[in-house]
């Protein structure tokens, strides 16, 4: 019954493991969302929004005084200057973001560069749009960026937009400048869209997160996408958001009105609250992350496992002997532990074969137990 468009894109991997740490009990090392919650102001000014009746449609653009805070924050962390009413949408999450933007810019046919492994829903957001894929990989162990194989699939007639994600999931790179410096040549070469991802822009350890934006001749070809979810420890909120010169904002406008037209009224206005005010929650936010990742890294290690220690984000990987996908379906029963075979977020799986990746986004507690599980011998 399903659309060809979604033929082949299945239940999601978040899902199917998400499930299968509920059926087994296990630790869940794979969908990543934390386990504690973001700063209370957060959570307060979510609940005094709904208590002071901001509880029907927001306007589509978004709540004014979040689009505002975006602006703000663009242009305090990143000196981006932005018109509030016509270079800001706000969406359902970064999700939503890509979706539109994707729908909003691409005739049937065109092709959209993506840089595997990517994040599950760019792959079907493409389809979704009409629009095919060309890929290029970054391989284990150092995730090194091809710019000779990128420059190769952004030639073609087709080829419309570059999808890009930095930092980076499910690897936890973060792009260096001299990469981004030649991803933007090309996308000025070749007059493509950079749709650039970067709702890990403040869990960043390890390297300097730039905005693709920010590049020479970047920020009028760039739609910039982010989210509360990650920067606040909200992934459930669904708040995100494009910004970038209007033309582009005004297609994903176009698009995210038919889609949901608007909502997430409170979390708008409790967004708006924490955004301009949360410079020391972003340091603590990372350093606290930053530990998490050295034990889950030590963890794995003692486990006698190879580990890739990431720059950023909520995840590192390990390298296994065998099929990733297998060790990740027989580890729940074989150590009451849950983890992401990474081969899923590429075209190619195979390139992806030995590698599976662990969230750490947790409480040391249960980074802990997982870690004492993996640890423990085969059978025992
Ligand atoms: N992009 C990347 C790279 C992600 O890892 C995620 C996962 N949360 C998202 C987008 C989705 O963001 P949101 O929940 O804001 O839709
Ligand atoms: N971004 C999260 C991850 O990579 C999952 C989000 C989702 O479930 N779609 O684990």
């Amino acid at each position: 019954m399903i659309a060809s468009r979604l033929a082949g894109f299945g239940t999601t991997i978040f899902t199917e493991f998400s499930a299968l740490a509920e059926r087994t009990g296990a630790i869940n090392l794979g969908q990543g969302f934390p386990d504690e919650d973001g700063p209370a102001a957060l959570l307060e000014a979510a609940s005094e929004a709904i208590r002071s009746g901001a509880n029907q449609y927001a306007p589509l653009a978004g709540v004014p005084a979040l689009r505002a805070a975006i602006c703000e924050h663009q242009r305090r962390c990143y000196g981006i200057e932005l018109d509030p009413d016509t270079d800001v949408q706000v969406t359902f999450g970064a999700t939503e973001a890509i979706a539109a933007a994707l729908l909003g810019l691409l005739e049937p046919g065109d092709e959209v560069v993506l840089i595997d492994p990517s994040y599950d829903a760019y792959a079907a957001a493409v389809s979704l749009a009409g629009g095919l894929r060309r890929t290029v990989a970054l391989r284990p162990p150092d995730w090194r960026l091809d710019v000779d194989a990128l420059r190769a699939a952004a030639a073609g007639p087709r080829v419309r937009a570059l999808l890009l994600n930095t930092p980076h999931n499910p690897t936890g790179k973060v792009f260096s400048r001299a990469e981004l410096e030649a991803i933007a040549a090309i996308c000025r070469e070749h007059d493509l869209v950079a749709i650039c991802d970067e709702v890990y822009e403040h869990l960043v350890f390890d390297g300097e997160h730039v905005p693709l934006a920010t590049l020479d001749g970047m920020f009028e070809r760039t739609l910039t996408v982010s989210s509360l979810g990650k920067t606040f420890s909200c992934t459930g909120w669904k708040t995100g958001w494009a910004t970038g010169p209007a033309g582009l904002v005004g297609a994903v406008r176009a698009a995210k009105q038919y889609l949901s037209f608007a909502g997430g009224t409170p979390f708008q206005h409790a967004g708006a609250a924490v955004l301009g005010m949360a410079d020391g929650w972003f340091d603590e936010l990372a350093g606290t992350l930053r530990e998490r990742r050295d034990r889950l890294c030590a963890g794995l290690e003692a486990a006698g496992l190879e580990v890739l220690v990431p720059q950023a984000t909520y995840f590192a990987n390990v390298l296994v002997d065998g099929d990733g996908a297998e060790f990740c379906r027989e580890l729940p029963e074989r150590c009451g532990v849950v983890a992401i075979p990474t081969g899923a977020f590429y075209a190619d799986p195979s390139i992806g074969r030995h590698l599976v990746r662990f969230a750490f986004c947790k409480r040391p507690g249960v980074i802990d137990e997982a870690a004492r599980r993996l640890a423990r011998p085969k059978g025992a």
